[in-house]
């Protein structure tokens, strides 16, 4: 298909600084709002057009010039699509903002989200990194999703197995179907247990629910306690544009893990079950003297340095400046390499 044939759905020259949490100035060549997996359909073939499929626009860097397609997945709509002894099944569609559905859920009275709450983006997003926080991953309330493979036109259903899910991690990633579009997907499908157990082991959740004097929490009261710690921590976007945490918390290998916590005996290590070790990511960029420091228009952010914060007008070339600088800083002092989390276009 070429822009000739583009349906008039298909807006030209759109500003991208409204549509990403970041605020990048630039603009899409070509735009689309897409509110249904039929409209969706009448994009797909072999194009040689670049195409993007945004969600929230919380974890990409997108400015200067875009001259491809921008599909803005903007599908509607959840469901509780069954219910059996063991579980509650619920179906959101792509566009569905992730906290309203976690909200939602929980106000239903069907628990199991509540460690994701606050967390930016859209339900069609979340499986692409696996979303996960305080201990709980997306996968662990996964079933299966719809995504329209972008070439053939084909709707598929991807399982759990299929999605391949690790540490921020999914087939998606792992096969690069998210930098152009190829597979976009349109619908998820949770399964949330009945069986419910707080999940409470992550320190700054179990301070906060001490603080609050909650001894035995609901969903509610855990989904409370999150927003409360997380409200204080992150920046508001509306008011100081960013993109979230602007990098992986680093995997080391165990010799690497031991060496620095005997340098560094207050550095928080977590050991994985493949025997790796996680670090803080925060932690290292703040000890490196980034946390509240900034570079031209840009910043890591004050009250939490793993945040990149945009202080008004910064450019891309800015941003990408300062990743370079806090990298080339982690990886001299720690000998860690920190990778991007946000897709950087
Ligand atoms: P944090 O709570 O300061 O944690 C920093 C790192 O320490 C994370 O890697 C975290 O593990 C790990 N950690 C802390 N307590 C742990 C424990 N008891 N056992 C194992 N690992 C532990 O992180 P933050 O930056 O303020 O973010 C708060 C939460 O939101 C974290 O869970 C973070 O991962 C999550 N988050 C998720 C996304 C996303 O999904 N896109 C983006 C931003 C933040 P985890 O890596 O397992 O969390």
């Amino acid at each position: 298909m070429s822009p000739r044939e583009f349906p008039d759905f298909v807006e030209r020259g759109v500003d991208l600084a409204t549509r990403t949490t970041l605020a990048l100035p630039g603009q899409a060549a070509f735009y689309a709002r897409i509110t249904s997996t039929g409209q969706l359909a009448r994009l797909t073939g072999n194009w040689s057009l670049r195409r993007f499929a945004l969600g929230g626009g919380s974890n990409v860097v997108l400015g200067g010039d875009f001259d491809g397609l921008l599909l803005h997945l903007a599908i509607g709509g959840r469901e509780l699509i069954g219910e059996d002894e063991n579980a509650w099944y619920v179906r959101a569609g792509a566009g569905e903002n992730w906290h309203q559905l976690v909200a939602w859920t929980l106000a239903q009275g069907w628990p199991g989200l509540e460690n994701l709450a606050l967390i930016p983006g859209t339900v069609g997003a979340a499986p692409i990194q696996n979303i996960g926080a305080y201990g709980l991953e997306l996968a662990d309330r996964f079933l299966s999703l719809e995504a329209l493979d972008m070439q053939s036109g084909r709707l598929l259903r991807l399982d759990r197995a299929a999605c391949r899910f690790a540490y921020r991690d999914s087939v998606f990633k792992q096969q690069g179907w998210h930098l152009d579009a190829q597979l976009v997907i349109t619908r998820v499908t949770f399964r949330l247990p009945k069986a419910w157990q707080a999940l409470t082991g992550y320190g700054e959740l179990a301070a906060e629910l001490e603080r609050q004097a909650v001894d035995h929490p609901s969903a509610q009261q855990i989904a409370a306690a999150v927003i409360a710690v997380r409200s204080r921590k992150l920046p508001d976007p509306a008011t100081l544009p960013n993109a979230g945490s602007f990098f992986h918390n680093p995997l080391v290998d165990a010799t690497l893990g031991a060496r620095l916590q005997q340098i560094y005996p207050d550095l928080p290590c977590y050991p994985q079950p493949d025997g790796r070790i996680k670090l803080a990511a925060g932690w290292l960029i703040e000890r490196s003297g980034w946390r509240g420091r900034g570079l031209g228009r840009v910043g890591m952010y004050e009250k939490q340095a793993l945040v990149m914060v945009n202080h008004g007008g910064a450019r891309r070339a800015e941003v990408m400046a300062l990743a370079s600088a806090v990298q080339a800083d982690v990886r001299q002092r720690f000998g860690v390499e920190l990778t991007p989390e946000p897709i950087i276009l």
